[in-house]
Formats: structure tokens, sequence, C-alpha cells
């Protein structure tokens, strides 16, 4: 018997849901949210009375432990937004519930991304007996388990590291964000940083950019940004030399991202509108397309995956393992685009190994920390097949 109780009912936790409702090793399921009324639509998709749901503030330590008191959940997915992880991790620890999220925590007042607030929870973790699995969408998530796959079956060191995340969809729309407009914004317009040699090299937003080549898709036009598993992927891999993050951006994508930026609209901080305290970035986000509604007239693929070199038995040998996800197919299976569908199979699927008892312990673990086997002889099934390359010209 295992209870799982999903918090977040936006585009990655319409695929959770539908996911986790699918698996048998999951006894009860619930979806919670500040919105019922969108817990109750994903319910009804999924039909019959699989998944309950529930109204709940994630801000509020209090109303999640209520919550988690009455429905007595096993392990609680967080698929809500970066700014609730340490609440619900909290409410957690306060009830004896597993974790398990996609992003790393991020304190509302600051576009600021380090594992540092959740890992210090491992000792609260590790007392209480509990499991935290931190990052466990696509990317964070599938490429640290990529990496984890390379080093156990490919490497004796890995020393050069370059995950590649193109999105090579079409919706059609002049601008849109992939996943929740606030959270993509603030990732994409930070400084860019990549790990060279014990250390973090700053740069300026975007300014390491060159045309990468992607399986099935062709070149693309890949910029280096900073992203949340080189953080953890360098520490638990000390052989790696450089580890950098590649993302595709289309030209008319950038000249939106910087219009946005230079009018002001990416602020965080709030201003006063009209007698109203508002949040800029909050305010674009309530104007822009909700990136759930992007899957119907979604077209194209994403292909995301790791570009490794280091040595095998005393030899220089190049690896690339990646997936490529289809929007449509993404959209005829869930309803929603590839993003919303790259990020939530893996969620549900972590939950999976979680349940059956495959990726347990105590304390606070990034996906990596856990055997890659069993997760990855299930993604393919799961809708996201993987591929390897050896020995071919990793570009980077
Ligand atoms: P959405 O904005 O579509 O959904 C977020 C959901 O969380 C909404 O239903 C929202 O409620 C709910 N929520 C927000 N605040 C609270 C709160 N205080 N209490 C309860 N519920 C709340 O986002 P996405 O589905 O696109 O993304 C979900 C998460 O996935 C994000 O953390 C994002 O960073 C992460 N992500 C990870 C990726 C990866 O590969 N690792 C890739 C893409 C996303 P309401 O509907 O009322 O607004």
């Amino acid at each position: 018997m295992c209870k799982a109780l999903i918090i977040g009912a936006g585009g990655v936790g319409t695929v959770v849901t539908q996911k986790i409702a699918a698996d048998p090793v999951f006894t009860d399921v619930m979806l919670a949210s500040r919105t019922k009324s969108k817990c109750d639509a994903v319910a009804a998709a999924i039909g019959g009375d699989r998944v309950k749901t529930a109204e709940v503030d994630a801000d509020n330590v209090a109303q999640l432990c209520e919550l988690f008191r009455a429905f007595k959940p096993d392990i609680v997915v967080n698929v809500a937004l970066p700014y609730q992880d340490l609440t619900i991790m909290d409410a957690c620890l306060e009830c004896g519930c597993n974790y398990l999220d996609t992003a790393n925590y991020e304190p509302r007042d600051e576009a600021h991304f380090e594992y540092s607030w959740q890992w210090a929870y491992q000792d609260r973790f590790k007392a209480a007996g509990l499991t935290a699995i931190l990052g466990c969408g696509f990317d964070p998530g599938v490429t640290a388990v990529f990496t984890a796959y390379a080093a156990k079956h490919h490497f004796d060191e890995i020393h050069y590291l370059d995950i590649v995340d193109c999105n090579a969809g079409n919706h059609g729309m002049a601008f849109a964000t992939n996943f929740n407009p606030e959270i993509n914004i603030r990732e994409v317009t930070q400084k860019g940083r990549y790990y060279e040699n014990g250390q973090w090299v700053v740069t300026e937003p975007h300014e390491i950019h060159r045309p990468l080549h992607y399986p099935g898709i062709g070149e693309r036009e890949s910029y280096v940004i900073y992203h949340e598993e080189l953080e953890s992927l360098v520490k638990n891999y000390p052989t790696i030399r450089r580890a950098r993050f590649w993302m595709t951006f289309g030209q008319e994508y950038l000249t939106h991202l910087r219009v946005i930026q230079n009018i002001g609209m990416a602020r965080i901080d709030p201003i006063i509108y009209n007698g109203v305290e508002i949040v800029p970035i909050q305010f674009l986000k309530a104007v822009l397309p909700d990136p759930k509604s992007l899957g119907a007239n979604y077209h194209g693929q994403t292909s995301i995956g790791c570009r490794i070199r280091g040595v095998k038995d005393g030899k220089e040998r190049t690896y690339y393992i990646y997936n490529n996800c289809d929007h449509e197919q993404a959209f005829r299976e869930t309803g929603t685009q590839a993003v919303s569908f790259t990020t939530g199979v893996p969620a549900a699927l972590g939950a999976s190994m979680w349940a059956k008892g495959l990726w347990r312990g105590a304390g606070v673990f990034n996906v990596e920390e856990f055997d890659p086997d069993p997760f990855l002889a299930e993604l393919g099934p799961q809708g996201l097949p993987w591929h390897e390359l050896f020995d071919v010209d990793i570009e980077v």
C-alpha cells in the first residue's frame, strides 16, 4: 500500500497525476493545489474516483500538515513552484512523509539558484528515517540519471560534461514560455555560470553561444546558462573538469526577453500601481499564455541529453545519451506539451522508484545518487525513450 500526494495542478502536475494514477504501485492518489477547481478538472479527465482532490496553500506549513494528517501520504510529490520547496519539506518532516520535487528552492525576492537551502535538511531527514529526492524532472532529473548511467557503465572518469537542451517546437505564439513564466524568465535572464577546474566561471547572460547539432532536428543556436544540476553533479563526480549547460533560444524569443527586461517587466521587486502593490513579473505572468494551453498547436520536438568526454580503461572516449520528445505525441497522450511531459514523467517515475523500494535512503538525495538502471529501464516504456551514441563528434 502506497499513498501519493501531488501538490500543484499546473502543466507538470497534470502529467504527474495521470502517470501516478496509472501506476498500480500507488493505492491512493490525491492532487492538491491552491485552486481546487484545477485539481478537479485533472481528476475528472482521469475518470472514476481514482484521484481525490483538495485545496491547500503550500506556503503555509500548518495547512499542509492538516492535509497530510488527514490523507496520510507516504510520499509527497511537489510540482508547485520552487518557492514552496522548504515549507513542503518542513511539513513532510513534521508529519513523517517522504518528499520529491523537480526544481530547487528559490527565495521569491532573489533569483538565486542553489541547493544549499535544501541540502541543509540532510540531518533532519536522516534522523527521521525519511527520503527526500531533489530535482527529479528532466533537467534537473533525467540529465543527472543519464550522467550516473554513463559513470556506472561507460566511464572510469568523466572529465567534460555538457548538458544540451533543445526545444525545436513551434507553438505559433509570438512569445510564450514552456513552463511557469515567472520561474522560466527568472531562470533564463540570470547571468551564465559554468564549472571549470574547480571554479565557477560567471558570464553575462547568453554571452557564450554557438550552433550545436541535435539528432533528428539539425543545428540550433545554443547558449550557456546556469542550471542547478551542475552544482550537485560536480560535487558527486569530482573527476569532472568542466561542466556546462546549453539551451537553445530563437532570435524572436531573445528579442522579446530583452524588451521585457529593458522595460522593467522582468522585475521581481514589488512596485505600487494605483495604490496596489504588484510585482511586475507576476503581472506579466497573468497576461502571458498559460504554458498548459500551448499543447494544442505545438509541433516539433525537444531533444535533451548529456555529451560526455572522459576515460574508460585508459582510453579517451566520447558518449552522447539523449531523449527526443515530440510535442504532438505528448499532447495526444496527456493534453500537455512536451516540456510538461518531459518533467512530469520522470517525477512520477521517481515516486514509483521510491514506492517500489528501489530508490530509498534516509536523508536528502539528488537523483544521481540512486541506481540509474531501474529508472532508465522504465523511462522508455513511460513515454521517454533514450538513445546512446558512442565515440562520435560531440562538438563541445
Ligand atoms: P504551473 O505554474 O503551470 O503550475 C504550478 C502549480 O502550482 C499551479 O497549479 C499553482 O496553482 C500551484 N501553486 C502555486 N503556488 C502554490 C501554493 N502556494 N500552494 C499550492 N499550490 C500552488 O507550473 P509548471 O507545472 O509549469 O511547473 C511546475 C514545477 O515544475 C515548477 O517548480 C517548475 O520549476 C518545475 N519544472 C521543472 C522542470 C525540470 O525539468 N526539472 C522543467 C519544467 C518545470 P494555481 O493554479 O492556483 O496558480
